[in-house]
């Protein structure tokens, strides 16, 4: 392989910057030139593709975002398309696509390689840790401190006020990022999509709450979960029972900001890992990381399974918290 191409896909994600300067910077070094895509799959199929040197990653390390743009392309999910694709980067002399993006980009990537046999090599770019096979997600650290700092600020003013907040964080089919910001923010319960969950039981544990004494404000954490309103209905039903609840919805100032410190590093591990499988003659895997260590794991397992939500964070919460 004598070049590579990288892109950014889908949700953007704190720490794809330096994902995308580590991808550059490892294959540089090792006399591959690389080419970046612009907005993922829809740059592609249009050949919005152009050189990435060393200087166009320079000053990137410590940038939320991406450099290289994201975006949604409904257009690749047909496989004409997915075969011009292949075409465009050929002709561009690209031997191998790392691609940085959640699941679905990431089985957009194992089709490509299916189809056409592209090497692909994906690497797991989410705030959502809602990818299977890895133990964290490149965004997922900086959007759970986001939540953090945002819900702290909340707190104060459900104290002063003795008040509910509902607060909802990102998730629609996952609760990864409600369990940790419910457990780390001290939450007086959260509420996730894996776990059923009933209006009763929201107004026997606040009743309970009162009941004991311990005051009539809190922060209760909600995954957004599949149908949009929850947090809503959720907030209507506190109201009809009889306690007033304020509602906040944390939304896209989840996905921004400057990644952490943590996250820059993990990003930075993959994106050379990410070169060093592609040049070995890997393709079709996502490199994650698993017990600490740098792992791969074939796209087909993330595309087949879904990541178990850590049920004993919840239950961690409740107990915390009597
Ligand atoms: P996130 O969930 O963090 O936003 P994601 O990568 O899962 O990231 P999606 O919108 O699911 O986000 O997918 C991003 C893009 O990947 C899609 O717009 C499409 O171009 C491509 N993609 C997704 N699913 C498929 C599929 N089944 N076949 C081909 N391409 C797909």
């Amino acid at each position: 392989i004598n070049a590579i191409a990288v892109m950014t896909s889908g949700g953007d994600s704190p720490g794809m910057n330096p994902a995308i300067r580590s991808v550059t910077r490892a294959a540089l070094n090792q006399g591959v030139r690389v080419f970046g895509i612009n907005r993922g799959y829809s740059g592609l199929i249009i050949g919005d593709i152009f050189e990435l040197k060393s200087r166009n990653v320079t000053n990137i390390v410590q940038r939320g975002g991406t450099i290289l743009k994201s975006d949604r392309c409904e257009a690749f999910k047909d496989p004409v398309v997915r075969h011009q694709a292949a075409e465009i980067l050929k002709e561009h002399g690209i031997g191998g696509l790392i691609v940085i993006g959640g699941d679905g980009s990431l089985t957009g990537a194992h089709l490509l390689f299916h189809e056409t046999g592209i090497p692909v090599i994906g690497l797991p770019g989410t705030i959502d840790n809602d990818i299977y096979g890895t133990d964290d997600t490149i965004g997922f650290d900086t959007a759970l401190n986001t939540a953090l700092e945002a819900i702290d600020k909340i707190r104060d003013t459900a104290i002063s006020h003795e008040r509910i907040f509902l607060v909802e964080v990102m998730g629609r089919n996952s609760g990864h990022i409600a369990s940790q910001v419910g457990v780390a923010c001290g939450a007086e319960m959260i509420i996730v999509p894996e776990i059923d969950f009933t209006l009763e039981t929201l107004s026997f544990t606040l009743a309970n709450q009162r009941a004991e004494g311990r005051g009539s404000s809190g922060i209760i954490v909600v995954a957004e979960g599949p149908r949009p309103g929850l947090t809503y209905r959720l907030a209507r039903q506190l109201e009809i029972d009889g306690q007033t609840a304020g509602v906040c919805i944390l939304g896209h100032i989840q996905r921004g900001g400057q990644p952490t410190g943590h996250d820059r590093v993990l990003a930075s591990c993959l994106g050379a890992a990410a070169v060093t499988y592609l040049l070995a003659g890997e393709t079709d895997i996502m490199v994650g990381i698993k017990n600490s260590k740098i792992t791969a794991i074939p796209l087909l397992d993330i595309m087949e399974q879904k990541k178990p939500l850590n049920p004993e964070l919840v239950q961690l919460a409740q107990l915390l918290h009597k």
